[in-house]
Parts: C-alpha cells; sequence; structure tokens
C-alpha cells in the first residue's frame, strides 16, 4: 500500500491505450487496486476532490479503475454501452490536472460493464454524475484526456477562478 506519483498532463504515458486485464491477472491486483486507493484518498485530503482514478494516472497500464463511491468499486477492464443520445454540458476536472477546469459535453446515461476482482461480471446503469465520471475514466484507459474533449477553445479555466464560470 502506498501513496503514487499522479501523472501529470504532458506525460506522454497519459495518451497511451492500456491494456486489458486478463483473467489470471485478477489474483495480482490486490497491490495496484490498494495504491489507488490510497492516492486517490490522499488527493481528497489534499484538494478536497476527487472521485475515481485510472490505473494509468499512476502509470499502471492496464484497463483498471478505482472508484471511491459507497461501496467502492475495482472496476476491471470496464466498457460503456448504451451511451444516451442526450448529452449535457459540464466543467470537467482531473487529478492529472488539478488545477484545470475544461468543459467537455457528456451523454446523460449509460450502461457500464465490468469484472470485480472476484472475476464476476457486474452490470449497473449509470446517470448524471456517475455517467459523465465513468465517461472521464474510460477514457482514461484508452488515452484521452478531457483536454482533448473541450467544447471549443474557451472551455478552459484555472480552477481558481471557477466563481466567475457560468455553468
Ligand atoms: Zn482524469
Amino acid at each position: 500500500m502506498a501513496v503514487r506519483e499522479i501523472l501529470l498532463l504532458g506525460n506522454p504515458l497519459l495518451h497511451r491505450p492500456c491494456q486489458p486485464v486478463g483473467r489470471d491477472e485478477l489474483a495480482g491486483l490486490g497491490g495496484v487496486v490498494d495504491d489507488l486507493r490510497d492516492t486517490l484518498l490522499d488527493f481528497r485530503r489534499r484538494h478536497g476532490c476527487g472521485r475515481a482514478i485510472a490505473a494509468p494516472q499512476i502509470g499502471v497500464m492496464k484497463r483498471l479503475i478505482y472508484w471511491h463511491s459507497d461501496p467502492p468499486w475495482a472496476l476491471v477492464n470496464p466498457i460503456l454501452e448504451n451511451l444516451s443520445a442526450e448529452t449535457f454540458a459540464l466543467w470537467d476536472d482531473c487529478m492529472s490536472f488539478p488545477d484545470l477546469l475544461v468543459r467537455v459535453a457528456r451523454h446523460r446515461t449509460c450502461t457500464l460493464r465490468f469484472t470485480d476482482l472476484s472475476g464476476n461480471e457486474i452490470v449497473r446503469q449509470l446517470a448524471d454524475d456517475s455517467a459523465e465520471l465513468l465517461q472521464h475514466e474510460c477514457d482514461h484507459l484508452d488515452g484521452i484526456l478531457a483536454t482533448q474533449k473541450a467544447i471549443d477553445g474557451r472551455s478552459f479555466a484555472l480552477r481558481s477562478e471557477r466563481s466567475q464560470l457560468t455553468a
């Protein structure tokens, strides 16, 4: 268990697609999941935000996400399906660029399918906050950052200017 260094915007690893987790690798994932949790909790203590973290953000190039929900989930090989035609815009943030906000559009609802650490396949319907969060996290596994999904050239803001932004 350890707090790992979070890769920051500009690190080329953040743009590299991740490899699927093999079934034979599941049993060995616990240490990485612990590190993801510890790193996220440390970030929350310092920044007061952070809902999930993708393995490539700590340099582990595997399709794995730790979601700090109740209960917390380790999502192995997550995929999103049934992305709604309806979208909504929001100011997104990321632990890999903690001082920057980016305005993006996300699907309002989707279906999340993943494997848990015991190898069970799990399906969840997501909407609103959880839907946009998992779209952000699954993008990380494809090497895509929110900066690449900016709605337009005015969709960037420093967090310190948040009070001046319109919803
Ligand atoms: Zn992120």
